[in-house]
């Protein structure tokens, strides 16, 4: 079990083959043995093979006296029990992640009911107000701006859920086709240019290639998608400073940023944030709400896509995603 012969055995004693972490606590029992405060012990260690190797054994340690109460031997008494030590700590981790995901099924329950009322209620209570005969023409425009805002809010809530049900149940299909890239990023760089407020968040563009080299074959409306989602998130937590997005060509793939001099993300996060239902709890998401799936979303497509996504920040000066897709051109498919 140890990994040494018998011979070698008896020249050494169980103190040398237990881990140095457990020494302490054998040290303490085996003097209440030799004090005759206990008949015997149980305990489980972790025990050094001779080849450096760390084992977990049960272990039952006693005395040996002699006729006369003097102590001749400890008898140890040692089972391997890494096997099952192994099974209990995937269990262990198994439950722990159960429990995980439940709280984060119950965080997301309670965030999408608040997610909903709020813009329900403004939509409810905007439309009786638009009834009102006597409510000036100018608070009309208003109104109907808020309500639209909140149907729209309320209508990519719905969609992000959708996404998520299809992406678990496996429904979700790629359709390839041919994209401008170029022209679909300057789009979207006019969407967001529009929406942000230009003064504290500008928004630049950097496409990597020329135009007539960005033609490619991907999913173009996962890929809008995923970007999208990327720069919604960088403008929700960045205040002031700037947002880049664009793309490179690097080792035959494209490698995609969206770069954000925001509130930044722990590093203890980085992995947890792709997880559906993960926040992390900080002023700006509890201000802004959110589902936590987006990102989910975006790594399920970034895969299924055939590429990957990660991230770099440093927490209060800004956060750099990126991800891959493979650079297809038109006629290799
Ligand atoms: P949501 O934005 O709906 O909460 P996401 O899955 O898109 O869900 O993001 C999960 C969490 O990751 C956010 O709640 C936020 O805490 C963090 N996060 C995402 N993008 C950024 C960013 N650019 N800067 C700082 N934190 C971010």
């Amino acid at each position: 079990m140890l990994g040494y012969k018998e011979d070698e055995l008896k020249t050494i004693t169980l103190r040398d083959f237990t881990h140095p972490d457990y020494v302490a606590g054998d040290d303490v029992s085996l003097l209440r043995l030799v004090a005759e405060e206990i008949p015997v012990y149980h305990t489980e260690n972790r025990y050094t093979r001779k080849d450096g190797s760390v084992i977990w054994g049960s272990a039952t340690i006693s005395i040996i006296r002699n006729n006369n109460d003097e102590i001749q031997y400890f008898l140890a008494m040692i089972e391997d029990i890494t096997l099952r030590k192994i099974a209990e700590s995937e269990l262990i981790a198994a439950k722990e992640k159960a429990e995980e995901s439940d709280r984060l099924k119950t965080a997301f329950l309670h965030n999408v009911s608040h997610e909903i009322r709020t813009p329900m209620n403004a939509i409810i209570g905007f439309s009786a107000l638009l009834n009102e005969p006597d409510t000036p023409e100018s608070d009309r425009h208003q109104f109907i701006d808020i309500i639209f805002q909140s149907g729209s809010q309320l209508l990519s809530i719905i969609n992000d859920i959708v996404d998520v049900a299809n992406i678990e149940s496996g429904q979700v299909k790629l359709n390839i086709k041919e994209m401008n890239l170029n022209s679909s990023l300057r789009i979207l760089d006019e969407q967001f240019s529009y929406k942000e407020k230009p003064d504290i968040i500008s928004i630049n563009l950097d496409t990597g290639l020329p135009d007539e080299q960005a033609v490619i074959m991907t999913d173009s409306t996962k890929l809008i998608q995923i970007l999208s989602n990327l720069i919604n998130n960088a403008s929700k937590f960045t205040r002031k400073g700037r947002i880049d997005f664009g793309y490179a060509l690097k080792d035959g793939n494209l490698e995609f940023f969206v770069k954000d001099t925001g509130i930044g993300i722990p590093p203890e996060h980085h992995e947890k944030i792709f997880e559906r239902f993960f926040q992390v709890d900080n002023l700006v998401s509890r201000k802004f709400g959110g589902t936590g799936l987006g990102l989910s979303i975006c790594k399920a497509y970034v895969e299924l896509l055939g590429g990957k996504i990660w991230l770099t920040s440093n927490p209060g000066k800004g956060t750099d995603f990126r991800f891959t897709i493979p650079y297809v051109l038109p006629g290799k498919v």
